[in-house]
């Protein structure tokens, strides 16, 4: 079981909406979604990234989901697309297994619709919070119900309801997914529900969307900019945020979605 990490889009943003203690000049933040075989799970995603159902020409979507595209401009890398990366391994998108959905995001679901065949682990209170945010949720919170399956809920193994472990480096409770091999790590703050994956052997959190770049590990200063405008509960992230400097200080390595340097699983 090796994972890698893909990068679906790329997004050209001022460096001060994201970390205060960056330029104005705009950086190219990376849209990760991550690819793994597991004995257990099958062909397994880690989200899926963005895709031509938000940014292809004459993709159908909603008001809500076209302007959030236009805010949120992304360029979608043709290599770095789900399908692709499952395509040069010999798999379309039917032999994909399991699906891991960090939280509801537009550029972390956008393709979710593929995976006809796929079983979902992810949060049930992310859910019931979209449906309870109504017509405010997509722009309020990034969340578009159109971009989940129909059936979504129907294929959904709920991390809420997986068996329970405290894990290694201060990390806190999290939820066995394969038993001593990968946990789920709930991160709230950013999203309801949000939640990162432990890989236990190599000490690695791929911490999703925690924040956005890694200097704010090392920053400590106070969560600013759009992260803290997005996040569902920011003093929850800033717990997190907390929570993940000390696993680096103990020795693991944090990797988020869309830090633009390159991190150690990334292929593309
Ligand atoms: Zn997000």
């Amino acid at each position: 079981m090796k994972l890698e990490l893909h990068n679906s889009a790329g997004i050209a943003a001022p460096g001060r909406l994201f970390d205060p203690e960056r330029p104005w000049s705009r950086e190219a933040l990376r849209v990760r979604f991550g690819v793994l075989e597991h004995p257990e799970l099958g062909v397994t995603l880690i989200d899926c990234g963005y895709g031509p159902r938000c940014y292809g020409a004459g993709a159908k979507q909603s008001f809500w989901l076209w302007l959030y595209t236009r805010i949120f401009r992304a360029e979608l890398h043709p290599n770095g697309q789900v399908l692709s990366v499952l395509a040069s391994k010999g798999w379309g998108p039917e032999d994909v297994q399991t699906v891991i959905v960090s939280h509801l995001h537009a550029d972390h679901i956008s393709e979710l619709r593929s995976f006809t065949k796929a079983r979902f682990i992810g949060s049930r209170r992310a859910v019931d919070a979209l449906v309870a945010s109504g017509w405010r949720g997509p722009l309020r919170h990034g969340s578009f119900a159109e971009l989940l399956p129909d059936d979504y809920t129907a294929r959904l193994s709920a991390v809420e309801d997986l068996p329970k472990l405290t894990l290694p480096l201060g990390l806190g409770r999290g939820h066995v997914l394969v038993e001593g091999a990968l946990s789920i790590v709930p991160l709230e703050g950013h999203a309801v529900g949000h939640f990162g994956v432990y890989l236990h052997a190599e000490r690695i959190l791929y911490a999703v969307d925690a924040h956005w770049v890694l200097s704010a590990l090392s920053s400590r200063l106070p969560l600013a900019g759009l992260p803290k405008r997005i996040a569902s509960d920011v003093s929850a992230a800033e717990t997190t945020l907390d929570r993940l400097r000390r696993f680096q200080q103990d020795g693991g390595t944090v990797i988020f979605c869309h830090e633009p340097e390159a991190s150690c699983l990334d292929v593309s």
